[in-house]
């Protein structure tokens, strides 16, 4: 092991969170190792909203420009009744500071990422690199991985995991693993040139009885990203009759947009830690998977990667600087997950308590939307 390896900082995962949290232990100064098991990074997913919090996190990680100019720049999400169309509420998503709200294409924002760590000198990315195993105890964490059919191990005061809702840092150490939540997420894209020009430029939640279909611009607007998020229990989607009786400008919007695939929604356990053995940090997807109802799953994960090099940076012993961190993230995701049950009860409402929202939220938003 070379002087660099043993003092660089092991981060499994090459996602939005283990990327970020690289960046920003560089940006305190902190050298860092990347292992991710993957050679080629696939254009993963589709859409992602930014909101300001994560927002500023990148700006200060330096990778606010890069991300901008591939984004669109939101002010609203728009709810509205995804048989009937009207709009039932107009959400303002940018604060009364202005800070800004951006959406666009998930590959767009690990780009920004990896660029940035790939010109960074205080950090390698290893791909093609899996984590098998790990253990974390007696002030130390040791991860076993492999590469090229070969495994190895690595001892580090500490290490960063990074590696998903799926994690297997955390089935390593016999953790309850996140579960289905009894939600999929069906994503498309559909050219904006065959979409209509309502959907071009705004964020659209159409709400029905059990589903919503959020809809909004990737790509600098030339594809409209739309995600359907509904019950596991149903086929994924085929044909046209799935889409019958939506609003004229979504079902058409469907009808042309190519599929990408269904994603269970999966949640971790609310009472996972983020710290264990005073060795491992849980970071993104791994400590806290949630459904997207409040598209925030990025956000956090950007946010930890702050909280975490700060928490490095403020405090000289590793172990009191995981828990620190633990004790600053803990309260926060909690906020968020009852934020997440919140949206997903409001949002699927069956009739007739939908016709009671509706009216409550239209009391709320501005009187122009109520069309
Ligand atoms: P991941 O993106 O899963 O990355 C994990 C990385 O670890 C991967 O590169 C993987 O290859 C690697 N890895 C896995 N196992 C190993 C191993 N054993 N060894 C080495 N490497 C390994 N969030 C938002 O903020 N806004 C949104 O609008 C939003 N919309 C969403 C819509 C949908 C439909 C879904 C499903 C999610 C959405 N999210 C959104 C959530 C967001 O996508 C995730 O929370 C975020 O991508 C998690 O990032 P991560 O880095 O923690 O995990």
């Amino acid at each position: 092991m070379t002087e660099r390896s043993r003092s660089a900082i092991p981060i499994v995962g090459a996602g939005i969170g283990g990327l970020a949290v690289g960046l920003a232990l560089a940006r305190a100064g902190f050298d860092a190792d990347i292992f991710e098991r993957t050679t080629r990074f696939e254009e993963v997913g589709a859409g992602i909203q930014l909101s300001a919090n994560a927002l500023l996190v990148l700006e200060r990680l330096g990778v606010f420009g890069l991300v901008c100019s591939a984004s669109t720049a939101a002010e609203a999400v728009t709810l509205r009744d995804a048989r009937s169309g009207k709009a039932i509420a107009h959400v303002p998503v940018t604060s009364r500071e202005g800070s800004g709200y951006l959406v666009l294409h998930r590959a767009d924002l690990h780009r920004a990422l990896a660029e940035a760590v790939a010109s960074e000198p205080r950090l390698e990315l290893h791909t093609g690199v899996e984590l098998t195993g790990l253990s974390a105890d007696g002030g130390r964490a040791v991860l076993r991985l492999k590469r090229d059919g070969r495994e190895f191990e690595r001892a580090h005061p500490i290490a960063i995991a990074a590696d998903g809702a799926r994690s297997a840092a955390v089935s390593s150490l016999g953790l309850a693993p996140a579960r289905p939540t009894g939600r999929v997420a069906d994503r498309f894209v559909v050219d904006q040139g065959a979409a209509s020009p309502a959907l071009a430029a705004s964020i659209e939640a159409w709400l029905s009885s059990g589903r919503h279909i959020v809809t909004y611009p990737v790509r600098g607007g030339r594809l409209l990203n739309i995600v359907v998020i509904g019950p596991d229990k149903t086929e994924p989607p085929s044909g046209e009759a799935l889409w019958s009786g939506l609003a004229a400008p979504l079902g058409e919007a469907l009808r042309r947009a190519r599929y990408l695939g269904r994603w269970p929604l999966l949640s971790a356990p609310a009472k996972r830690r983020l710290v264990h053995g005073g060795a491992l940090a849980l970071v993104g997807d791994a400590g806290h998977a949630m459904p997207p109802f409040a598209a925030q799953g990025a956000a956090m994960a950007i946010e930890d990667a702050y909280v975490l090099a700060q928490s490095l940076c403020l405090e000289p012993d590793p172990r009191l600087a995981l828990r620190r961190y633990e004790a600053e993230r803990l309260p926060r995701l909690a906020r968020l997950r009852s934020r997440v049950a919140f949206h997903r009860f409001v949002y699927h409402l069956p009739r007739p308590f939908s016709f009671a929202r509706d009216a409550v939220l239209a009391m709320r938003s501005p009187s122009s939307l109520r069309d």
